[in-house]
């Protein structure tokens, strides 16, 4: 069986989208490390049900640019926001290259859907399991790839972070990982350059549509490093989830379903929102609406789609919603919001670039400001895509100049694999707390 060397060229700490993409950018004799939490496919982007946004032509560019600076309420970095919808194309080019299948027309030409706060249709999508079509084609994609060695139920425990000596900007270097491997030995492992692909921080909530092994690590080692962090209390709260009291992962109702038309009712079956405004503004309401009638839920009906339309559009939604007692096409079902996703994350600039050199975030643990204070429905593959590419290139043009460190480190403080979460929990939560205490007391205060 493959064990973990003592060093790679390149790190990869995540399997999602982010970080399979990076992974599969590199030549081939770059020798890559990747390793994830769980299981490799256990990832938020394979979760991803609604689509990924592209610009389908340019008459679409100031629309889609300026859809993306409203719903980011023009907090976003615009030079960000071009560099992702300009980049669209290619990256969607490349996605059908690496063998990824989206809904077409008769015609064969591409067809796209429509969420919330989008003013026309320019998502593209596969059934409603969009991000498991695209994973799975990269899992396949990175598995023909001998350089590419993947391990899973390894966990990232710190960053091997020295004060850098180099003359760079950057007051630090990272030198490589410490990790926890499946057999739980913990063990070094330096590399020249790491990639931090460790999405959210969903874990860390009570009610929260993420695995709940994504725990916003990557952010707490950046506050325990004193690396800079950006926009931690910019959490996207989903207006729609699944109303049920099993406790796990909370099932996502996607904006799509709002945007085919499905409407939010009251618990006396009144309509009480636009529900295709801005995801914050519907999950207010949606609050304000449960505390109003003192119920853990509201109601999303889609009464008014004929049921073969639901089963082909909505299937695996459909059947879910089943499996919970309801039936999509009959009766609107109960449900309530729950933490989404993180537009904050470790500060980068728009090669995912952190503020220490040889580390790099991309996806949802980066923050290049492409989302300013909240997501635009389906930009987040989209910019989790874009950004990994742009950090490989940037890699790609300063690699041989990086040496593998030869310092040794203590692996003794890393032992106590409960304690060092509990003590990364609480920096995140803290942080939260010091930055948006109106945040904290209104979506988190029923944190694990
Ligand atoms: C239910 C749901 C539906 C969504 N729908 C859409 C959509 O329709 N369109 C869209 O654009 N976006 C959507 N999103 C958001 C999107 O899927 C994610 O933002 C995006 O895929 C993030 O990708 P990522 O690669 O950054 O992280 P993820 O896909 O979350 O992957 C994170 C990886 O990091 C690993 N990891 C974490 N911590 C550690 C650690 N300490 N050590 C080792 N490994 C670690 C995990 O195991 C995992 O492999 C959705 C999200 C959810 C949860």
């Amino acid at each position: 069986m493959e064990t973990i060397k003592e060093q790679y060229d390149i790190i990869i700490v995540g399997t999602g989208a982010a970080g399979l993409f990076a992974a599969l950018q590199f030549p081939q004799d770059k020798d890559i490390l990747m390793i994830t939490r769980d299981a490799v496919e256990n990832s938020d982007s394979y979760l991803a049900q609604g689509g990924i946004c592209m610009l389908k032509s340019p008459d679409d560019y100031e629309s889609y640019y300026e859809d993306t600076m409203r719903a980011g309420r023009y907090e976003n970095n615009p030079d960000s926001v071009r560099i992702m919808i300009k980049s669209s194309p290619g990256i969607i080019k490349e996605l059908l290259e690496l063998g990824v299948d989206f809904e077409r027309d008769e015609q064969g030409e591409l067809l796209f859907t429509r969420e919330g706060a989008h003013s026309t249709f320019r998502i593209l999508y596969h059934q409603d399991v969009t991000g498991k079509e695209i994973t799975s084609r990269l899992i396949e994609r990175i598995r023909e790839r001998s350089n590419i060695h993947v391990f899973e139920y390894t966990t990232m425990l710190d960053w091997m972070i020295e004060e850098n000596d180099s003359g760079s900007k950057r007051k630090k270097r990272c030198e490589g990982i410490v990790l926890r491997c499946q057999d739980q030995t913990v063990k070094a492992v330096k590399s020249r350059m790491t990639i931090l692909a460790t999405g959210g921080l969903g874990g860390l909530f009570a009610h929260s549509t993420n695995f709940r092994h994504i725990t916003g690590d990557s952010i707490a080692l950046a506050l325990e490093h004193g690396i800079e962090i950006q926009d931690i209390n910019y959490i996207q709260i989903h207006p729609t989830t699944l109303y049920s009291n099993k406790g796990g992962r909370s099932f996502l109702i996607s904006e799509s379903v709002r945007g085919e038309g499905a409407i939010l009712l009251n618990p006396k079956g009144k309509r009480f929102v636009d529900e295709l405004l801005p995801r914050d503004v519907v999950a207010t309401a949606i609050r304000e609406e449960m505390e109003k009638f003192n119920s853990p839920y509201v109601y999303l009906s889609l009464k008014h789609m004929p049921k073969e339309e639901i089963m082909h559009r909505f299937p695996n939604i459909y059947e879910r919603c089943l499996e919970e007692g309801y039936d999509l096409s009959r009766e609107p079902i109960p449900i309530t919001p729950a933490q989404h996703y993180f537009m904050g994350g470790v500060k980068t600039d728009t090669e995912a670039q952190t503020g220490c050199d040889r580390l790099y975030a991309v996806g949802e643990t980066g923050c290049n400001g492409v989302h300013g204070a909240n997501r635009l429905a389906s930009n987040s593959l989209l910019e989790s895509l874009v950004f990994a590419k742009r950090a490989v290139q940037k890699i790609e043009r300063e690699f041989d100049q990086v040496k593998i460190s030869e310092k040794e480190i203590d692996l003794g403080s890393y032992q106590d694999a409960e304690a060092l979460q509990k003590k990364y929990k609480r920096l995140v939560m803290d942080e939260i707390k010091r930055k948006d205490e109106d945040f904290y007391v209104k979506w988190c205060n029923n944190e694990n």
